[in-house]
């Protein structure tokens, strides 16, 4: 694992392009791609693919390409396109002009075909889907050849024109590659290139009814844009040498491809399949669900793009599967904002305090530190009155032996305000519930000092009734029960793996100086955790807050154990 000091991180990766740049390869020039196909908002297991490989475009003084693999019409929408521009863009990276889409090279790809087809290395079948399946064999037994594997070469090439033509149906017909049904590798078994879809495509219309298969397409985009190192995943591994296939039997520029092990973060899911049914199950309220593993719903949530790139930069890569704890995603964004946002007070759970003897129609103006971990930040004014609210929490009838917060005839500090002193408890006739307090406070205390140097050990925070604004805010856990839900989701159900508590929505009171605060705002609410107020329900008479994160770090002791 790299630190997160380390400037220049090291790793197989950037070992190999040293060697390539030392031995002159590809002229000693990097360029890179980040390759999405738009069928899904981008998750955090793609952060680390941008992160990668527009971090390592940047250190090498490279380039990086956006590049969208357009390839499968189906699935594919414009909205998908838009949230990853965006996505990539907060992230914090700059593909400057060099934004491509595989269907741009559609033209080119069938080209390619052609000239496949006219080298004998390319066949039209007549086979089924299933057929070709069924006729693939297995990892121990070899494939069947399809009986129009013979067919001309005229004839090939008659039918793959009057295929794009569209001339015939869906699945009617596929171009395959003419490798070898025998190969150890199944992808080298005849794998399919093209296939009839008479469908719209989102940037080029009507204008194909075949499309090409992403085996087929993938290397060569990475080939015309000239990329030198194509990073991809570990299930590409196996594909490798069908790619290397097409390009050597082109003879066109060749790419290196590398691959490295895929992100997989505990208590959630990583595949934009399973993400979508989440989504379209209703079990979230969109991609941007605060609880969800995407780019957009860790934004939405209050994460910070530089927590997200010192994530990526800590777990490093590496060429072997493993799942990282989210805590240390959790603790890289507490890590973040404990540095960078201002601290306020809110009450989440409250219960009314009345100061009986603090002057009925006075409010004082407390001075209040904004952040303790940076100086800069100032101080600002928060109003001090005769009625109050604190955290329910922060009382007790009966306090066990280490409660050192406020109750009957016990002396507390309020934050940054005065020292106040329980005298009596107010509670519901019917249920017994506590409904008020009572409460004096020493005025000679202002500020929480003791001049007398008597010692008050808990300090809680408060906020002005008449003056704090009421608020909705949303405290998450994790979606998932399960550490692993991936092992369990393979059929269509998550039902017995959510959370049932994801979500939590109450009502509470902040102080009035978050009032006009802008959506996409984050504070540290003291003793509760990092808020941001949402980007999408949130208004001025009404803010939402999300919690981003709570303030107890687990991953320290999780650290220490590894
Ligand atoms: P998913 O399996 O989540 O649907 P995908 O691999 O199909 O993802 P693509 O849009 O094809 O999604 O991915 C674009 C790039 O992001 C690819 O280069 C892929 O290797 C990389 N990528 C996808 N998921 C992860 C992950 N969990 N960790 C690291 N890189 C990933
Ligand atoms: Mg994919």
């Amino acid at each position: 694992m790299t630190s997160p000091e380390q400037a220049t991180p090291s790793d197989f990766i950037r070992n190999i392009i040293n060697e390539d740049i030392a031995n002159n390869k590809h002229g000693g020039r990097v360029h890179t791609r980040f390759p999405p196909e738009p069928n899904g908002y981008l998750h955090i297991g793609h952060g680390k693919s941008i992160c990668l490989n527009f971090g390592i475009a940047a250190q090498y003084e490279g380039l990086c390409n956006l590049r969208f693999d357009d390839t499968n019409p189906t699935k594919e929408e414009e909205e998908y396109v838009q949230s990853i521009l965006e996505d990539v863009r907060w992230l914090g990276f700059d593909w400057e002009d060099r934004l491509f889409y595989a269907s741009d090279y559609f033209e080119q790809m069938y080209d390619y075909a052609v000239q496949l087809i006219k080298d004998g290395k390319a066949y039209v079948d007549d086979l089924s889907a299933d057929k070709i399946r069924e006729c693939r064999g297995t990892l121990t037994e070899p494939g069947k050849e399809s009986p129009y594997r013979t067919r001309p070469i005229h004839e090939n090439l008659n039918l793959f024109e009057r295929m794009q033509a569209g001339e015939f149906e869906d699945g009617a017909r596929v171009l395959r590659a003419k490798i070898d049904m025998a190969s150890p590798n199944l992808n080298m078994r005849d794998p399919v290139m093209y296939r009839i879809l008479h469908a719209e495509h989102h940037r080029t219309g009507n204008k194909w009814c075949i499309y090409p298969m992403y085996d087929w397409a993938h290397g060569l985009e990475d080939s015309i844009e000239g990329i030198t190192h194509s990073i991809c995943t570990l299930e590409f591994e196996d594909h490798r040498p069908l790619y290397d296939w097409f390009l050597d039997q082109l003879g066109i520029y060749h790419p290196q491809q590398i691959e490295f092990a895929r992100l997989n973060l505990t208590y959630t899911v990583m595949s934009k399949r399973k993400l979508l049914q989440l989504v379209e199950q209703g079990h979230v309220t969109g991609w941007d669900d605060p609880r969800m593993p995407t780019i957009s719903g860790l934004r939405r949530r209050g994460c910070t793009s530089r927590s997200i790139r010192d994530f990526c930069d800590r777990i490093g890569v590496a060429k072997t599967d493993s799942t990282i704890d989210i805590a240390l995603l959790e603790h890289c964004i507490r890590d973040d904002l404990n540095k960078n946002v201002t601290r306020v007070m809110a009450v989440l759970s409250p219960l009314r305090v009345i100061i009986d003897n603090y002057p009925e129609y006075q409010t004082e103006e407390i001075d209040a530190i904004n952040n303790p971990e940076d100086p800069t930040a100032g101080t600002r004014k928060v109003p001090f009155s005769r009625v109050l609210y604190i955290e329910r929490d922060d009382f007790r009838e009966d306090p066990p032996s280490k409660f050192f917060r406020l109750a009957p005839g016990r002396e507390v500090r309020l934050r940054y305000a005065y020292l106040i002193t329980c005298v009596g408890v107010v509670k519901d006739e019917h249920t017994g519930e506590v409904v008020e307090l009572h409460c004096t406070y020493d005025p000679a205390t202002r500020g929480g000092n003791t001049p007398d140097g008597r010692r008050v050990k808990g300090t809680i925070h408060w906020v002005s009734a008449a003056h704090a604004l009421e608020v909705d805010v949303r405290l998450y856990d994790r979606l998932f029960m399960v550490e692993n839900p991936s092992d369990f989701t393979n059929g269509d159900s998550f039902e017995n793996l959510l959370n049932p508590d994801s979500m939590h929505i109450l009502r509470g009171y902040v102080e009035p100086s978050l009032s006009g605060t802008t959506p996409g705002s984050r504070y540290q609410f003291e003793r509760l955790g990092y808020f941001c107020v949402d980007s999408k329900d949130s208004s001025p008479e009404r803010l939402v807050f999300n919690r981003t994160v709570a303030l107890r770090d687990s991953w320290a002791k999780i650290e220490k154990r590894l």
